[in-house]
């Protein structure tokens, strides 16, 4: 078989180091990818006058698939974020991101395997905001039914491709009575074509409740962006946290794999970064391209590690650095 040719955006912070180490360990796996290195983040910009280059965008449409660490978003002022214009470019309005208990990481519950569908290309993302005068500004919140239909779509797809059996669909309905109602009437729709699919639908607030208290309730929280970013780390934090929860972005035509954590500036450049959300980013990304064996074997390699305390980073509590945790995966790849 060809080599897959995959575009890697190390991207800021931690971001080198994480996805560096993901890139070893898919070499160790076997598997053939030829890496198109793309520079892009905060620390970019002054080379290129943007954190998002174009070179960028041209080397994922070449590639159709990509492997990113974190790209640094400014709060408050300065440039837009890179990780939405990226969304926004390649249309990836699917986000992915799998919560699943791993044994040996301390966590309150056993048994999560939960999946959570974001839609990414709209809601409060769609940077439409402006001073209406002084001391009052305007920020939109935009649903559409198309956007709405086509993350549902997605997400029962998803549902059937996976083996789950139930959808939730996570709105506040009853204060965004438009919005939201409109995104739960494209959810019914589309429900109603999947008779063997519970569907259900959920207050936002309601289920970051039952989330804490018990997270085995649900299989697939199908949501709108905003409500997807805040409760993707609520879940993180259900199974261990940031460093062990992967992600992807997918549209029709391209696909992003990326963790769920940022760029983590606190702790970048000391060997101290989780590497095993990303591994599993990179494994996800594996059967998106039909190398499922070496994606199932990554997988449970990194179960593997982490069901060994002292093979734990500093954020699990443990005393492992990125790259102990990284040989040690791939030591348990043959195993
Ligand atoms: P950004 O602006 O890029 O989102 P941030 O610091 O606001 O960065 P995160 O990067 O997600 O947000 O980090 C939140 C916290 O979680 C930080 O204390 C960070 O050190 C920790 N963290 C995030 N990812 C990891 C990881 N892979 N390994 C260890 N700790 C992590």
């Amino acid at each position: 078989m060809s080599a897959h040719e995959i575009t890697l955006i190390p991207g800021d912070g931690i971001g080198p180091e994480v996805t560096g180490a993901a890139s070893e360990v898919l070499a160790a796996a076997g598997v053939d990818i030829r890496w198109r290195v793309a520079e892009a983040g905060a620390e970019v910009v002054s080379k290129y006058g943007s954190a998002l280059p174009d070179q960028v965008l041209d080397s994922i449409k070449a590639t159709r698939v990509a492997l990113k660490g974190p790209l640094t978003t400014p709060v408050g002022r300065g440039f837009a974020s890179p990780n939405v214009a990226l969304r926004k470019a390649l249309d990836l309005f699917a986000s992915v991101r799998p919560v699943k208990t791993l044994p040996g990481v301390p966590v309150p519950f056993r048994d999560v395997d939960l999946v959570i569908i974001r839609e990414n290309t709209e809601g409060e993302y769609s940077g439409i905001e402006h001073l209406v005068v002084p001391g009052v500004v305007e920020s939109l919140k935009i649903i559409t039914e198309k956007a709405s239909t086509r993350i549902s779509e997605f997400a029962f797809a998803h549902a059937v491709a996976t083996g789950r059996t139930k959808v939730t669909a996570v709105h506040k309905a009853n204060i965004m009575k438009m919005s939201d109602g409109l995104f739960l009437e494209c959810a019914r729709k589309v429900a109603r074509g999947y008779p063997d699919i519970e569907y259900e639908e959920l207050i936002v607030d309601a289920t970051a409740m039952h989330l804490v208290a018990r997270p085995q309730r649900f299989q697939l929280l199908l949501m709108e962006n905003l409500y997807g970013d805040i409760l993707s780390d609520l879940c993180a934090g259900l199974v261990g946290g940031l460093g062990v929860v992967p992600g992807a972005n997918l549209g029709t035509d391209y696909a992003v794999f990326e963790a769920v954590h940022g760029s983590a500036p606190d702790i970048a450049g000391k060997g101290l970064a989780n590497p095993a959300a990303v591994i599993l980013s990179a494994a996800m990304m594996l059967r998106h391209l039909g190398e499922e064996e070496a994606g199932a074997r990554i997988e449970s390699a990194v179960a593997q590690v982490l069901a060994d305390p002292a093979h734990h980073p500093r954020d699990l509590g443990g005393p492992a650095t990125t790259q102990q945790v990284t040989d040690a995966v791939i030591a348990a790849l043959d195993q």
